[in-house]
């Protein structure tokens, strides 16, 4: 049975690369059939905290990431947040340290300064010198009488770590390139690239699919597999996602966070589609996809070594698509409640949803609900000082709204097709047309000068505004 895991630490909002990340394992394990199991590593006891913890699973969930075992969920091989692992970690430090590969190191902070400096002055990279690989029970004891306290450090076999990585294929390295780790800090804690195994190891993970920033890790995690005696797991690391600029994607590229990108007002379906061709792309040229066929085209294998670029363009046009195109108008209404709430616009899921029926091809994210939907909402606009010059100066601007005004007094309702008709009176009775006719009547509705047809604006709004607006038009300026 193949088993994935994704791995965030509780440190900060959902980033987009851990949430690619946490996508691409998602795919994986529904395309394979595997188990996807939620793994939270809160050993940065000073970063970690329980509120990140409660976002990310939001945000993951926002996504359409479902998981099968996890902190939430628990699962035969809990618990499923490493701060409730402690005692298993102490106990395979222990046998390390039993077993000869691993060793108490009492080096203080000025001493491996000293080497470092020296290193560098020799021009040589930094490695750690192994001092206190042979101590004796004696000079140990002597250490700690001095009162030091000692971190325990993996002994790193002379060798060379060779493995296939499913992306990056042929992987060697020399393990002289990182020398002896520290695995258990001073204060007892247990180190990333030690609990990333033991766990790995014992959630029975085969497939560890995780960003590229990762493989320098990889052969030291290697190292400690062959100590325990454990089944390495097939790796699979993921290119970097890079900024249009091509430096790595940072708070400097806008929002970052799957949260930030949930607030521009971006579907989770975009998202999802958008952040799955970040590395991948599927046989044919298509882009929008639904989450089932990214799915069943999803192959681990097929996935790029080169880094993907994060093209928020692309992801807002995707993100139009979607609202245009997909969801429909109910759901979309749905989602953009909130938004129309949070700008103020107060009216029922009824009147939401003609708005959003009018606008839905001119917006590409929720965000854009503000600005395109204010006419539908706002009746006592600002006459700027362009609109008042404007009307001064063409003695046509008030007669045309004037005349429609005469035109709509006396109904109690008005549809698409009446506001037709009703410009097409004007027209033939007065000889109004084109701009000289729908520029004032635009201008006395919206205060705007472009925007949806008035058409479906009137309709929508409903008589009554549209006489209270035409009038407010008239009493200001006639
Ligand atoms: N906690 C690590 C991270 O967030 C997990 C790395 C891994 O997947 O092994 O980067």
């Amino acid at each position: 049975m193949k088993r994935v895991r994704f791995a965030p630490s509780p440190t900060g909002y959902l980033h987009l690369g851990n949430a690619r990340t946490a996508l691409f394992n998602y795919l994986f394990a529904k395309h394979e059939g595997a188990t996807f199991i939620l793994r939270i590593e809160d050993t940065d006891l000073e970063r970690s905290k329980k509120e990140y913890e409660e976002m990310l699973i939001q945000d993951l969930k926002w996504m359409g990431l479902e998981w099968d075992e996890g902190p939430d969920k628990g699962g035969p091989y809990g618990p499923y947040r490493q701060s409730e692992r402690l005692d298993i970690y102490h106990q395979y430090a222990k046998k390390l340290l039993e077993t000869g590969h691993a060793y108490f190191c009492y080096c203080t902070e000025e001493e491996l300064e000293k080497e470092r400096e020296k290193a560098i002055a020799e021009g040589k990279p930094y490695r750690y010198s192994g001092k206190c690989r042979n101590l004796t029970q004696q000079e140990r004891e002597e250490l700690e009488a001095k009162g030091l306290k000692p971190v325990i450090r993996f002994k790193v076999p002379d060798k060379t770590v060779v493995f296939e990585d499913i992306i990056r294929g042929h992987v060697e390295i020399d393990t002289k390139e990182f020398g002896d780790f520290v695995i258990v800090r001073q204060d007892g804690m247990p180190v990333y690239n030690f609990v990333v195994v033991i766990d790995d190891a014992l959630m029975k993970i085969t497939h560890v699919i995780r960003g590229e920033d990762h493989l320098s890790n990889t052969p030291k995690q290697i190292v400690i597999y062959e100590a325990l005696g454990f089944d390495i797991p097939q790796f699979a690391h993921l290119p970097i996602i890079l900024g249009e600029d091509r430096t790595k994607l940072s708070k400097r590229h806008g929002a970052v966070s799957v949260r930030a990108l949930k607030d521009d007002g971006f579907l989770s379906e975009a998202v999802f589609n958008y952040l799955s061709l970040l590395g991948w792309h599927p046989k044919d040229e298509r882009e929008i996809l639904p989450k089932e066929e990214i799915i069943s085209q999803f192959r681990i294998e097929d996935v790029n070594k080169s880094p993907a670029i994060f093209d928020r363009t692309k992801l807002r046009w995707m993100n139009g698509v979607y609202i245009r195109e997909i969801l429909d108008l109910d759901e979309l209404t749905k989602r953009a409640v909130e938004f129309f709430e949070g700008f103020g616009y107060k009216a029922d899921f009824e009147y939401y949803k003609k708005v959003m029926s009018a606008i839905r091809d001119s917006i590409e994210t929720l965000m854009d609900i503000k600005d395109r939907a204010k006419v539908f909402f706002v009746d006592e606009f600002p006459f700027t000082e362009e609109i008042v010059s404007e009307v001064k100066s063409d003695p046509n601007f008030y007669k045309v709204v004037e005349i429609f005004y005469e035109k709509i007094k006396d109904l109690n309702s008005i549809t698409k097709e009446d506001f037709k008709n009703i410009t097409k009176e004007i027209q033939k009775e007065y000889g109004f047309k084109g701009k000289g006719l729908f520029h004032p009547l635009r201008i006395a509705l919206t205060g705007e000068s472009s925007g949806v047809g008035l058409d479906l604006l009137v309709e929508v709004i409903g008589i009554d505004k549209v006489k209270f607006r035409i009038k407010r038009f008239l009493e200001y300026f006639g």
